[in-house]
C-alpha cells in the first residue's frame, strides 16, 4: 500500500543513488540510465560542478521571491538568451509551465492585435505537457481522455507537413508550435528544411513560431538547441529538463515583438528562476555549452546509430532506426513495451514510447565502450524479443 497517487502505474524499483551514467536501487543493484531520467541528467548523476553550485547556493540563499532581483537568475537569463539568440526570458519550474508562458504570449500577442479568438496550430503526435493548456496543445488523444472540455483555440495538423499548416492557417492564427524533434511522439525527425519553411510561413502570416525544446534543448541533439541545425530562430522558445540536470527549472524565451507581450501583472511564478535552480542552470550551461561537449554528443549519437543500424539491419521487425545526437528511436513493427522490463533486468534503463518505439536518451558523458555495450545489449534484447 502506498499513499502516492497511482499516476505512474507500478514502479518496480526504488532508486536511491546516482553517479555518472549509473543509478543504484535499494537492493544495491546498478543500472545504466540510458534515458537520463527522461532527458534530464545529460551530464550524468551527481555531476561535481552542479553539486558544488547548488551546495554553495544552498548555504547562501535557496529562495528569494521574484519581487526582488536574483543574481543567478539575471546571469542565467543573460547567458541563455545569448546562446539562443533571443531577447528575454521568463523562468518557470517545469516544461509544462514554460509552455504555459509561451501559450499566454501567443494569445496576448493576438489579442493585442484585435484577434479575440486566437488559434495556435500544433502537431499530431506532439507532447507539450500535462497542464490544461499544454494538454490542449498536445497532439495525442490518449493523454487527453477524461479531461474534456479542454481549451479552445488549438488545431492539430500532421507533423513535418508544411502544406498541412498552410491549409490550417486563417485570420485567427497567432502561432505555430512544434518540437524540432518530437520526443514522446517517437523521436520523429522532420525534413532538414521543415523549420526553415515554417519560419517563412510564420513571417508571411505575421504569426509566432514557438519551438518546444524542453526535451531537445540543452545539448541533447549535438547543438545547444536543436533549431540551430536548421539555422533559423524562433520567436518563442521553451526549454526545461536538461537545463537543471535534475534541479527543476524551465524557461520561456522570446524575441522581438514576442518579447514585449507580457507586461507587469500578466504572468508570474513563486519559485520560477529561484536562486537554487538558476545556480544549477549556470553550472549546467558552463559544462554543456562547449564545442567539445556538443561535438561529443554528435559523435556518440552517430556511433550509436551506426551500431544499431549494423546490428539490426536484417531484423524484419525493426521498421526504422533514427536519431539526432543523443535522441535515438528504434521503431519496431509491433508493440514492445515489455522490453523495458527485460532491459532493466539486464541493468539498462530504457523507454518505449507510443508502444512501438524504443527511445534512448543516454547521457553525454558516456564512454565509447559504454555506448558500444548499450548497442550490443539492446540489440540482443530486440532480436530476442522480435524472434520470440
Ligand atoms: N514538452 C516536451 C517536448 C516534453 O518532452 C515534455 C516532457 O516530457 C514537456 C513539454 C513537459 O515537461 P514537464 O514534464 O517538465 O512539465
Amino acid at each position: 500500500m502506498s499513499a502516492l497517487m497511482n499516476t505512474y502505474g507500478t514502479r518496480s524499483i526504488t532508486l536511491v543513488k546516482g553517479e555518472g551514467p549509473y543509478v543504484w536501487d535499494d537492493q544495491n543493484r546498478r543500472y545504466f540510465d540510458a534515458i537520463s531520467g527522461i532527458a534530464v541528467c545529460g551530464l550524468g548523476y551527481s555531476h561535481p560542478a552542479v553539486t558544488k553550485a547548488i551546495s554553495a547556493q544552498a548555504e547562501t540563499l535557496i529562495h528569494c521571491s521574484n519581487l526582488y532581483l536574483i543574481e543567478p537568475q539575471k546571469k542565467l537569463g543573460q547567458i541563455l538568451t545569448e546562446i539562443a539568440g533571443m531577447d528575454e526570458v521568463f523562468f518557470s519550474n517545469s516544461g509544462a509551465e514554460a509552455n504555459e508562458a509561451a501559450l499566454k504570449i501567443a494569445r496576448k500577442f493576438g489579442q493585442d492585435r484585435g484577434i479575440s479568438q486566437p488559434e495556435v496550430i500544433t502537431a499530431q503526435h506532439s507532447f507539450h505537457g500535462r497542464t490544461m493548456a499544454t494538454l490542449s496543445a498536445t497532439g495525442n488523444d490518449k493523454v487527453k481522455q477524461g479531461f474534456y472540455p479542454l481549451l479552445d483555440g488549438f488545431t492539430h495538423v500532421a507533423y513535418n507537413d508544411i502544406d498541412a499548416i498552410k491549409s490550417a492557417m486563417n485570420e485567427n492564427t497567432v502561432a505555430v508550435m512544434v518540437e524540432p524533434v518530437q520526443g514522446e511522439g517517437g523521436v520523429n525527425i522532420p525534413d532538414e528544411d521543415y523549420l526553415i519553411k515554417l519560419r517563412e510561413l510564420c513571417d508571411q502570416n505575421n504569426c509566432l513560431l514557438i519551438l518546444d525544446e524542453i526535451q531537445s534543448g540543452n545539448g541533447r541533439t549535438g547543438t545547444y538547441f536543436a533549431f540551430e541545425h536548421q539555422g533559423i530562430r524562433p520567436d518563442v522558445l521553451t526549454t526545461a529538463k536538461g537545463l537543471g540536470n535534475g534541479v527543476p527549472i524551465g524557461a520561456c524565451l522570446a524575441r522581438g515583438k514576442a518579447a514585449k507581450v507580457l507586461q507587469p501583472g500578466n504572468h508570474g511564478s513563486t519559485f520560477g528562476g529561484n536562486p537554487l535552480a538558476t545556480s544549477a542552470g549556470l553550472a549546467v550551461i558552463e559544462a554543456v555549452n562547449t564545442p567539445n561537449m556538443l561535438n561529443r554528443v554528435g559523435e556518440l549519437g552517430d556511433r550509436i546509430l551506426e551500431g544499431f543500424t549494423n546490428q539490426l539491419q536484417n531484423c524484419k521487425h525493426v521498421h526504422d532506426i533514427r536519431g539526432k545526437g543523443l535522441m535515438i528511436g528504434i521503431e519496431l513493427t509491433h508493440e514492445c513495451s515489455d522490453l523495458v522490463n527485460q532491459a532493466r533486468n539486464k541493468g539498462w534503463l530504457i523507454n518505449v514510447t507510443g508502444g512501438k518505439v524504443v527511445r534512448l536518451l543516454p547521457p553525454f558523458i558516456m564512454t565509447n565502450e559504454q555506448a558500444d555495450e548499450l548497442v550490443d545489449d539492446v540489440s540482443k534484447l530486440i532480436l530476442a524479443f522480435t524472434h520470440s
